[in-house]
């Protein structure tokens, strides 16, 4: 049962063939006999989940229907959920229960989703490996020595060893699309605004936005369709009508003009991955496509220009944690200063501390146009290719990542070497543009994954893309050995 697909979950349940509280417990059983291998997640929330999926097979009984009905799923722990340990991955919120469900967590809910648990993540979701958690890293399935990709690294993990269908995800610079492809799943971040941030605990507010990880282009259209949609609470939320993505997956790839970035295949990039990319081409090609080689002038300094936009709005949106108002606080502070400080420096990591200090310099008096500002100026150039390029294409295609997952621990004093690794992700943070990864290939037993970018609020055309691949390809079924 652990093998089944959101679609066949739905479909399933509709025929009656199992109920939300079997499968629920089917998995929960499984997370309990598999997680310690994975530390995919830092909460579980057995009692929840088993009340959630008594009532799903409740209202199912009442006739009512619909594709999340009794759909166990997991949230990443930066989705705040009323009553239950909500961590961003730090020590800092370790005894943090959020007074309110987020928006996504609501809307999931009243679909009629079932919470297993809360996801491992890199602390306050900075990070590309998953090893920057207070709870410790998470592995990765296909390769137990190998990171999952992060921040989103628990969610990719548990969805990767069949322990639930699908979890929900955020990408700030890379954070769904990068596990997904590390981790042999596909994942969508929605164009900014898509998709409410409220009660998603903030890392670069102008850059965060949450979406699906899931097996399939196909599980992820239903996901998004119960996440999305326009949330006064959220000051970003655009009030844009969502379309059926489902009914969307199917259309003819006849005429799609696909335009592939010279910029790609740069030095960086591992010559297998750049391979694997352009045998996804050709079978687009037999699907109809047509391709066209195209420019991104401005994309060398997007690595830079993030490292300075992502850590100057966090330094901002960390401050709130103080010791005095919520999470962690110092053991007998001498006054407030000493209350503030050992409070910031023994609930925040390394990583996180970096950051903010990385943060704060930038955004100080006399540095603040020199780097802030010309950072945003970047931004605004790096949107306009990518405007220029969906003038003469309707998708554009690359690779996800320039190297398969790495070895735990590899990058640890390297923090740079790191950040150099989501130089295809961010763009799409960037200019607040829809990307998709979907899974193309191994390389060494690792799976690598294909990056499509869209216009904005063209999710749809994403899913179709992806979809119709999916149908011709089989990549995205290959389980992980021992999953
Ligand atoms: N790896 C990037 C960072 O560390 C992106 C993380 C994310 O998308 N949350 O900032």
């Amino acid at each position: 049962m652990h093998q089944l697909t959101l679609a066949e979950i739905a479909r399933g349940l509709a025929d009656k063939k199992f109920s939300s509280e079997e499968l629920t417990k089917v998995l929960l059983a499984r997370i309990a006999q598999l997680d310690p291998q994975l530390n995919s997640f830092i909460s579980l929330t057995e009692d929840l989940a088993l009340q959630q999926a008594k009532a799903a097979d409740a209202r199912r009984a009442n006739g009512e229907s619909g594709a999340l009905l009794g759909a166990p799923i997991a949230h990443k722990d930066l989705f705040c959920t009323q009553g239950i340990r909500t961590s961003c991955g730090s020590k800092m919120l370790d005894n943090f229960k959020a007074p309110y469900d987020a928006t996504v967590v609501a809307k999931l809910a009243a679909a009629g989703t079932v919470t297993l648990g809360k996801t491992n993540m890199d602390e306050f979701a900075m990070g590309s490996a998953n090893e920057s958690s207070y709870y410790g890293p998470v592995k990765n399935p296909w390769n137990l020595e190998c990171v999952p990709g992060g921040s989103s690294g628990g969610s990719a993990a548990a969805v990767a060893a069949r322990l639930l269908p699908a979890a929900t995800a955020t990408d700030t610079g890379g954070s769904i699309r990068q596990p997904a492809a590390f981790t042999n799943l596909t994942g969508l971040k929605p164009t900014y605004g898509r998709v409410s941030r409220w009660g998603m605990i903030a890392y670069a507010s102008s850059l965060d936005q949450g979406g699906p990880l899931a097996r399939t282009a196909e599980d992820c259209a239903i996901l998004l369709q119960g996440m999305a949609g326009f949330d006064p609470q959220d000051s970003t939320s655009i009030d844009e009508p969502v379309p059926d993505y489902s009914a969307g997956l199917n259309g003819s790839l006849q005429g799609l003009r696909i335009g592939v970035p010279k910029e790609y295949f740069s030095a960086g990039l591992d010559p297998r991955i750049a391979d694997l990319v352009m045998a996804s081409v050709e079978e687009l090609k037999k699907l109809g496509a047509v391709v066209k080689e195209i420019s991104l002038p401005n994309m060398q300094h997007a690595i830079p220009a993030y490292y300075v936009i992502a850590p100057a709005e966090a330094s901002s949106n960390l401050s709130r944690f103080d010791g005095v108002r919520f999470g962690y606080r110092c053991e007998d502070p001498k006054n407030l200063e000493d209350l503030y400080k050992r409070s910031r420096g023994e609930g925040f990591g390394p990583e996180v501390q970096r950051r903010i200090m990385v943060g704060a310099y930038a955004l100080s008096a006399g540095y603040y146009d020199a780097y802030y500002l010309k950072a945003q100026k970047i931004r605004r150039l790096i949107k306009n290719d990518f405007m220029a390029a969906f003038n003469e294409v309707d998708i554009i295609l690359g690779p996800t990542t320039p190297n398969p997952a790495w070895k735990l621990g590899a990058k640890n004093n390297d923090p740079v070497s790191e950040y150099l690794e989501d130089v295809y992700t961010i763009t799409a943070n960037l200019a607040g543009l829809p990307g998709l990864s979907m899974p193309a290939g191994f390389v060494d037993g690792l799976p690598v994954g294909v990056q499509l970018l869209a216009p904005y609020f063209q999710e749809g055309r994403l899913l179709n893309v992806a979809h119709q691949y999916q149908q011709n390809t089989d990549w995205h079924t290959r389980t992980p050995t021992g999953f």
